[in-house]
């Protein structure tokens, strides 16, 4: 395992006991999903990256006959992962690999479905969407939900959030351009609705604030990294029109 700081260990702490690490939800999975074409019979196989807890693994396993490798840095989200794939009858379906998603050991074109939620920003987009083009099959899809500007113009504010935050933040157009450039076809796409982010995001995770202060003794990490999440969820509030969510299906044409 990694050498981590307190304040990544911090981190993983306030984010594992929760079905998902980031905004989204079961129907924009499925609406996701609902853009491919894909065999009826046969095993598709699956790599889900950035998996976190798995929230978007279940529903995948659940809808298809399927195999998934679940990749995460962090072995305490994998372990609540399988725990609730075992509890839930789906252990045979899903297994997982504690490694980083720019570090992958997959084989050439050994994948039909690249899935990956809020997490390719990690690596960046195009970064992203390049090294994983090679483990995909000619015809394989990837589904990628990443962080876009809503409109083109913005208040200064949002926008120097963002520049500071994650510079490769684009609109829509420009995103599925990156694509495009890089040998995928855009099959689909759409924004994820305000509900992904405050009632299956924002909401539970406000809910954990307290515990976790409880049993960090109210460090001054801990009430800094509180802080920090309030400050986001607040410029969320404040500037929702303009960003969200994008989820972006596509297909590897060369
Ligand atoms: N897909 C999940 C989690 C999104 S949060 C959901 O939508 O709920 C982003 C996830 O990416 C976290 O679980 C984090 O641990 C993971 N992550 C961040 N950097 C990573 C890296 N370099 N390699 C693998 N996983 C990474």
């Amino acid at each position: 395992m990694m050498n981590r700081t307190k304040e990544i260990e911090l981190i993983v702490d306030l984010h594992r006991n929760s079905e998902r690490q980031g905004p989204g939800s079961i129907e924009d999975t499925l609406k996701a999903l609902g853009f491919m074409n894909l065999p009826l019979h046969h095993n598709v196989r699956i790599a889900d990256l950035g998996c976190g807890t798995g929230g978007q693994t279940i529903t995948l396993a659940q809808h298809l006959n399927c195999h998934i490798v679940a990749v995460d840095l962090f072995p305490e989200f994998l372990d609540e992962l399988n725990e609730r794939a075992d509890l839930l009858g789906f252990g045979e379906k899903i297994s997982t690999q504690e490694k980083s998603i720019d570090a992958l050991t997959f084989e050439k074109e050994e994948l039909d479905i690249i899935w990956s939620e809020g997490a390719i920003y990690n690596i960046g987009f195009e970064n992203g969407i390049r090294q994983w083009k090679d483990y995909l099959k000619i015809g394989g899809y990837i589904a990628i939900s990443e962080i876009t500007w809503i409109s083109e113009a913005r208040p200064k504010e949002i926008e120097e959030y963002w520049e500071r935050e994650y510079p490769e933040i684009d609109t829509a157009s420009n995103k599925i351009q990156i694509l495009e450039k890089n040998g995928y076809t855009l099959c689909g796409y759409f924004f994820l609705s305000e509900n992904s982010w405050i009632e299956n995001y924002y909401e539970p995770m406000k809910a954990r604030f307290e515990s976790f202060l409880e049993r960090h003794n109210q460090s001054a990490l801990s009430r800094k990294l509180v802080d920090d999440h309030r400050a986001e969820i607040h410029l969320y509030q404040k500037y929702k029109d303009y960003f969200s969510y994008g989820f972006y299906i596509a297909r590897k044409s060369r």
